[in-house]
């Protein structure tokens, strides 16, 4: 079978034939449908320092997969062979202090499905069958390989009350603009969204934000009820605090590529700002809920899906995705 193989400890990828994959007990082999790139993607082909300390090559790359079900190693309640299922990220362990409680999303032993093992770039798969959710088969299949970055968006709304709140979101990449999707589903009554590119500025406006901006509008500083930071960008989190109102909820969700320094004193203290970090999607909590909404058509995902490529065309997937000038990449085998 094709696959997209991270081969050296360099950058770049190789598309090359493997042997298709044999599940291992409590694992399910599915035949891809579809698979889309996600930005964990371009740090791993442009070999940053986060894909060198992450990944041991080789490893097929790629993790947000759907497929169809063709063989299943072990026992499983909910799938059958002929189920599309999609898979989450996060392999837990089931046995750990996080686990035990109900945090198998944060699983102080996580292993990452095309990180730490072989992914879904590729025809065929071998997929836990515990990370494996089963679709409902209502949903599009574009929308179900997808389901991801909703998922993320959906599990930072969950952490503060946005209904009835003016809401604004650093950073439209796909889960800020699934964040956009997610505030407006459940009820904020006015979405800011600030982005560098233009070309996402209109894909939020699609997604349901009231306005788009460059930089934050002066008339915007010290106005925010709640602020979701999707971007990881020192200069966006920055402007998240300062947007803040006192007493106001600021989410952190995107991961800052290097250490940044923030003022505690005016930010934390003299505002008394809650500050809560945000990690991955509550297993299977967010899942259920992201089901929901995509079932109700709360949430529009094929909006925000604005390529299609051969798996075979990697390499021109990549290359747009790297231009910012897109929104969810799919890739079918
Ligand atoms: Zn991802
Ligand atoms: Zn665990």
């Amino acid at each position: 079978m094709l696959a997209v193989v991270k081969e050296q400890k360099t950058k770049g990828v190789r598309l090359k034939q493997v042997p298709v994959p044999k599940p291992q007990k409590d694992e399910l082999l599915i035949k891809v449908k579809i698979v889309s790139i996600c930005g964990t993607d371009v740090n791993i082909y442009d070999w940053t320092p986060w894909a060198q300390s992450h990944i041991n090559p080789p490893i097929i790359v790629g993790h947000e997969v759907v497929g169809e079900v063709v063989e299943i190693n072990g026992k499983s309640k909910n799938i059958k062979v002929g189920d599309l299922i999609s898979s989450e990220t996060h392999i837990f362990c089931g046995r750990c202090y996080q686990c035990k409680i109900g945090n198998k999303h944060i699983c102080e032993n996580m292993q990452l499905f095309g990180i730490g093992r072989n992914g879904g770039f590729a025809q065929y798969a071998t997929v836990p069958i515990k990370t494996s959710w089963k679709n409902d088969k209502t949903i599009p299949l574009e929308e179900m390989s997808s389901q991801e970055p909703l998922g993320n968006a959906v599990h930072v709304i969950h952490r503060v009350n946005v209904k009835g709140k003016t809401v604004l979101v650093t950073g439209l990449g796909p889960t800020g603009l699934c964040a956009v999707a997610a505030a407006k589903a459940y009820g904020a009554k006015k979405i800011i969204a600030l982005n560098r590119g233009s070309y996402r500025r209109v894909l939020g406006k699609k997604m349901g934000a009231d306005e788009v901006y460059e930089k934050l509008p002066e008339k915007y500083l010290n106005k925010m009820d709640v602020v979701l930071e999707m971007s990881g960008n020192e200069i966006a989190i920055q402007t998240a605090f300062e947007a803040a109102r006192i007493k106001a909820t600021v989410i952190i969700f995107g991961i800052p590529k290097k250490d940044i320094s923030l003022n505690f004193g005016k930010y934390f203290i003299d505002k008394e700002l809650t500050v809560k970090g945000v990690f991955g999607r509550k297993i299977w909590e967010t899942w259920e809920d992201v089901s929901e909404l995509l079932k109700s058509k709360k949430v529009d995902l094929t909006k925000i899906i604005t390529h299609r490529f051969k798996l075979s065309e990697f390499e021109k997937a990549m290359e747009v995705m790297k231009s910012g000038e897109c929104g969810k990449i799919l890739l079918i085998p």
